[in-house]
């Protein structure tokens, strides 16, 4: 955490994520089917939120991080001692500070060990292997390749603690896309000559909605944060799910604009009347969009309008003579009964909530709160 003079702050609510966490583990007990693995993902600094602030908020409540890089784990072993996944590929060079620092890596692919048995047969190394089972990123994909593996894992210090495959339409209605990629998955895990002690498949959209493919644990990343993972998922919640980020900022400055002046960059936005202009310290470096002008805010509980072109540190909203300098405005969040979410921001931006949330920039200082 940091204190800023700028007023735009993001805060996280621990409370929310708190129980998140929880819910989603009672609704699996249950149905006695226990999750003995809890990975919580934290990648692309939390999915904007803030990476310390989430981790010191699900510390307690989850037994694996996992990120996406090796300079994103190495980042949360600065916060954590629990077990980190890195779930992309990383270069075999990072091995030896994996090994360090007790950082999983994944193996994506037969070459990737074969350079990593070249270069660093005799390190303590813990790895997940990935399956390729539909998504076609990363992961091995024939029985094969699998057995090619584990001859190659013969003359190391390698050790296979987990296998995993990623799904890549769980979050729409059809099942059987992802009914298939476990019937391949199953099919491939015939070719380990043991089985793994933590095999895991489900993000957070088949958490939700598939809770016989538990096997040893989940990873969930954006309804950890409380976001639903699509628009179908949303409707079909066995939990609520809590939002857990509210993003503030204060007037920085009100301005009486005469009737048929321009307001910002370009003169996209001209008054009609005499209006009253408040200027917000918020612009696109903080990941507020320029495609966001219309986008409402709330003030003292009533929703104003974003107007004119969104600079890169500021942006204009058309308020009225109510309002003054260093008034609370919500961005994000809840004020006196009204609501804006992240979703409404993706809605407006035709994208989903996690590019949004992930595009929070770290000129935003977060917050952690009750
Ligand atoms: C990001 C990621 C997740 C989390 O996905 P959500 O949809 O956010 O739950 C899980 N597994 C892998 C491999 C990922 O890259």
């Amino acid at each position: 955490m940091m204190t800023s003079y700028r007023p735009t702050r993001m805060s996280i609510s621990r409370s929310a994520i708190v129980q998140n966490i929880q819910n989603i583990k009672r609704y699996y007990e249950e149905q006695n089917r226990p999750i003995r693995h809890f990975f919580a993902v934290v990648k692309a600094n939390g999915y904007g939120h803030g990476m310390e602030e989430v981790v010191r908020a699900s510390e307690s409540e989850v037994n694996y991080f996992a990120v996406a890089t090796v300079d994103e784990a190495l980042r949360l072993r600065k916060m954590t001692k629990l077990p980190i996944l890195v779930l992309g590929p990383s270069p075999v060079e990072s091995i030896p500070e994996a090994v360090t620092h007790q950082i999983t890596l994944t193996v994506p692919s037969v070459e990737w060990l074969v350079e990593a048995e070249n270069q660093y047969p005799r390190e303590p190394l813990i790895l997940h292997m990935k399956l390729n089972t539909g998504m076609n990123r990363i992961g091995l994909q024939t029985g094969e390749e699998i057995e090619r593996a584990f001859q190659l894992l013969r003359n190391t210090a390698y050790e296979i603690e987990g296998v995993f495959t990623h799904f890549a339409r769980a979050d729409e209605e059809e099942r059987s896309w992802t009914d298939e990629q476990v019937r391949i998955f199953e099919e491939l895990l015939q070719y380990f000559p043991e089985r793994p002690s933590i095999v895991h498949v489900s993000n957070s959209a088949a958490t939700l909605r598939f809770p016989e493919y538990v096997y040893d644990g989940v990873r969930y990343g954006i309804s950890l944060y409380g976001l639903p993972p699509s628009p179908y998922v949303e409707t079909i919640l066995p939990i609520r799910l809590i939002k857990a980020m509210t993003l503030t900022t204060e007037v920085a400055k009100i301005t009486k604009v005469p009737s048929q002046s321009q307001i910002s960059y370009g003169g996209t936005y001209e008054t009609k009347k005499l209006e009253y202009v408040a200027t917000l310290p918020i612009g696109y470096a903080d990941g507020l969009r320029r495609q966001l002008t219309g986008q409402q805010v709330i003030i003292k509980g009533s929703k104003y309008p974003i107007i004119g072109t969104i600079c890169m540190d500021q942006c204009m909203i058309l308020v009225n003579e109510n309002i003054s300098v260093g008034e609370i405005v919500t961005l994000i969040g809840i004020d006196k009964g009204e609501e804006i979410s992240v979703n409404d921001w993706s809605n407006s931006l035709n994208t989903i909530n996690y590019e949004v949330c992930t595009s929070f920039s770290a000129r935003i200082s977060r917050e952690l709160s009750q």
